[in-house]
């Protein structure tokens, strides 16, 4: 684990991967900001059972963060809430599918705006106090969509991809203050994220879920099994930690061996 008690944002945290690395990062006996779009009350309530189960700070904002002002507004409500940020984790997402020549312009930005344009905007307002710090850790969710192709998800793969040279681009800029900047790319992973995928060939195929799922991971990962949001919690806890630190600019991929192919 890192030296001390962090104060970490995690973005589109109330579910899926954020969540499970907020709960990892908690159970470190970190502070978290936890970040999604859900209602005031709902997330307030879904930080104080977070703080209350680990014994740690935890607070909540709904910032809408497709905007340079929603990201802005994210950190200094992050500020206001538990302090300044030592270790961001860009990992709010979104996904849309469509063939390129019919993607609709509005999606194209949309799936750039919270993919890519959000973890500029946050990195950005964040590097600065981490860099006076002498020490920062920055970890962007990116996907094996940030390092190989798929039809029908041109938005994505551009937005991951760009997620990766932003990536490297911050970690050469700030490694002469001990801040690593690295992207992990997972393949398939289980979270709400891939159940509209699931349903959508369940329905088309007239199978059962399971075997939708299975059809579904297996026709690209030779391990043909979902990645446990967990072990990104995991991999997050190892690259906080001092061990860690001379892993900067790295693209992880944690995929069940997609990307060897
Ligand atoms: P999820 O849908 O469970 O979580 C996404 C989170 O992002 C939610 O908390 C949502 O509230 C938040 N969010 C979306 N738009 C937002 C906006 N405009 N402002 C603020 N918050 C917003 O999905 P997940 O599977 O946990 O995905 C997390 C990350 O992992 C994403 O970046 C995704 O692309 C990436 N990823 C997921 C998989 C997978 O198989 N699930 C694979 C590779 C990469």
């Amino acid at each position: 684990m890192a030296n001390k008690s962090e104060i970490v944002l995690i973005t589109g945290s109330t579910s899926g991967i954020g969540l499970a690395v907020a709960r990892h990062m908690a159970e470190a006996g970190h502070t978290i900001m936890l970040h999604g779009l859900l209602e005031p009350a709902e997330g307030e309530k879904m930080a104080s059972a977070l703080a209350a189960e680990f014994d740690v700070r935890c607070g909540f904002s709904n910032a809408d963060i497709s905007t340079a002002e929603g990201a802005r507004q994210l950190v200094s409500d992050t500020r206001e809430s538990v302090g300044n940020p030592s270790v961001l984790v860009n990992n709010a997402g979104i996904q849309f599918t469509a063939s390129l020549h019919e993607f609709p312009a509005e999606r194209w930005d949309a799936v750039m705006a919270v993919n890519l344009s959000a973890p500029f905007h946050l990195m950005a307002e964040c590097i600065p106090a981490m860099r006076d710090a002498n020490w920062g850790r920055i970890i962007n969710i990116s996907s094996v969509h940030g390092l190989v192709a798929s039809a029908q998800k041109a938005a994505y793969c551009a937005a991951k991809h760009g997620l990766v040279g932003l990536t490297k681009v911050a970690a050469l800029e700030n490694a002469d203050a001990g801040i690593t900047v690295n992207a992990i790319c997972p393949g398939w992973v289980d979270t709400p994220l891939i159940e509209p995928q699931i349903k959508a060939l369940a329905e088309r195929e007239n199978i059962a879920i399971d075997d939708a799922k299975a059809r579904l991971i297996g026709a690209k990962q030779p391990m043909p099994v979902a990645t446990n949001p967990a072990a990104i919690g995991a991999m997050i806890g190892f690259l906080t930690s001092e061990a860690a630190k001379t892993i900067s600019g790295a693209s992880l991929p944690v995929d069940g061996a997609w990307t060897a192919q």
